[in-house]
């Protein structure tokens, strides 16, 4: 039973886990970079440590620099948040070899959903289902590659095992173009990911991304929290979140989320985990396991009534869940949009200073943030600087409260992409709900989003 946590991170999710820490009776210990000297998660936590300069390869990824800091602060946990260290198999042995607690699944199922290869080959005999493909290396004959491409049928994907963030995968129309994507997607992965492994899997089309979040204590209680859709994403990345995923018969959910549940149970899974899923002509495809809190959590814990992180934390500490899957209930309907500096004439960053800062309120409405007034918005980390959650009764009250949060959010001194959310939830098809991954970029293609 750990009294004291160390945050491993930085902006929202160190302040989101601070509240939680804090609300359990928590000791909280900051760690921090020279740019984010004066950054709220410093200020509010009850210790703080400099770990190295604003690059996060020597600060928010520096491992070393990490434990030391949990080490002489007598951390006796250390909570990884999400991005940086948190998917990291290594350091979460290393963290558990210094005698501490990783807030977070065991290293061994990190390392199993770190490889995507891996991954899909347990939830298979799990009886999850995947995307079409082998779940096996691929073999080096260009024959025997071919005739495997060919059982699953053009369109396919080249994914790198050690993928992620949207990166090292390629599509590939027609078998004269798979050969030299193998090669350039190996290639991409043994530089970005220290792993040359790649697959192939059935492209899908049009697909919308719908995720089931678990839960699970070490005493064989797991639970699933619930579907989200993050279908709308730009380059991979998700912009604007919602929960449940409208329009899938909960029949549906229900089977794969007890799925996700017997997967969990065989690998031994323990605390956060989200599945993920693509969703064509209403079957389900998992295409990989988030190890970790994520970024569009709140709109879980609007549905459900649960604080995830807490949860996240009591069952770090050995705790028993307290409820089952019976009390698990969905209510109304929420939204999380993810408000970015960045410039969306480009959609490139714009760091500087915040020097106007109105948030929204009122009944429904949540804002996770680090930002404010004065602040200054770093050219050395990811761009986020708020997320705007609504809750409703429906997901069409959710939607007018959106609306109204959104109008009253006002940002100035850097540009953000309030403007580019303000005309999506206006938009005729986001409405109807139900909108596939290519939506966003369609639109911004026509124009209609500008
Ligand atoms: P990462 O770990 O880099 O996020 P994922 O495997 O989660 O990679 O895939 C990221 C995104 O790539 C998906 O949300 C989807 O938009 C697209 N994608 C991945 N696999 C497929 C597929 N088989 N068919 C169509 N799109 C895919």
């Amino acid at each position: 039973m750990f009294q004291s946590v160390l945050i491993a991170n930085r902006g929202e999710v160190a302040l989101r886990i601070q509240r939680a820490c804090h609300g359990l009776g928590l000791k909280t210990i900051a760690v921090y970079s020279e740019a984010d000297r004066e950054a709220p998660h410093v200020r509010r936590a009850d210790q703080a440590l400099c770990i190295g300069p604003a690059a996060a390869g020597e600060s928010y990824l520096n491992q070393a620099a990490i434990i030391m800091a949990a080490k002489v602060t007598g951390a006796e946990a250390v909570h990884p948040g999400y991005g940086f260290l948190s998917e990291n198999a290594l350091f979460a042995e290393r963290v558990a070899e210094a005698g501490m607690v990783f807030i977070g699944p065991s290293a061994a199922s990190i390392r199993v959903m770190g490889d995507k290869v891996a991954a899909k080959r347990a939830m298979r005999a799990a009886g999850v289902p995947c995307v079409p493909g082998p779940d096996a290396a691929l073999p080096d004959a260009p024959d025997q590659i071919r005739d495997l491409a060919r059982e699953i049928g053009y369109p396919i994907i080249v994914k790198a095992a050690g993928g992620g963030g949207g990166r090292g995968m390629r599509v590939v129309e027609q078998e004269t173009a798979l050969l030299g994507a193998l090669s350039v997607t190996k290639e991409e992965a043994r530089r970005s990911f220290g792993n040359a492994e790649v697959y192939i899997e059935k492209f899908l089309a049009r697909p919308r991304h719908v995720e089931i979040q678990v839960l699970a204590d070490r005493y064989g209680n797991t639970l699933w929290l619930g579907s989200r859709d993050c279908s709308l994403q730009r380059r991979h990345q998700k912009v604007l979140e919602e929960a449940p995923a409208p329009g899938i018969p909960e029949a549906l959910l229900a089977e794969v989320g007890s799925r996700c549940v017997e997967a969990c149970k065989q690998i031994g899974y323990l605390g956060l985990g989200t599945f993920e899923f693509l969703v064509e002509d209403g079957a389900f495809y998992f295409i990989e396991m988030n190890t970790r809190l994520q970024v569009e959590h709140p709109v879980t814990e609007m549905t459900t009534g649960i604080d995830v992180v807490q949860q996240q934390i009591r069952v770090a500490r050995g705790e028993r869940l307290t409820f089952t899957q019976a009390d698990i209930r969905c209510r109304g309907h929420a939204f999380e949009c993810r408000v970015n500096a960045e410039d969306t004439e480009r959609f490139v960053p714009s760091p500087g200073t915040i020097t106007r800062w109105d948030l929204p309120g009122g009944y429904g409405v949540r804002v996770d943030s680090h930002a404010g007034a004065g602040y200054r918005v770093s050219p050395y980390y990811d761009s986020m600087i708020a997320k705007l959650i609504v809750h409703g009764d429906t997901r069409e009250d959710a939607l007018g409260r959106l609306r109204i949060a959104l109008d009253e959010m006002q940002v100035e001194g850097i540009a953000t992409n309030l403007a580019l959310h303000r005309r999506l939830v206006r938009d005729q098809a986001f409405i109807a709900g139900s909108v596939d991954i290519h939506h966003l970029e369609q639109r911004l293609r026509e124009g209609e989003l500008m």
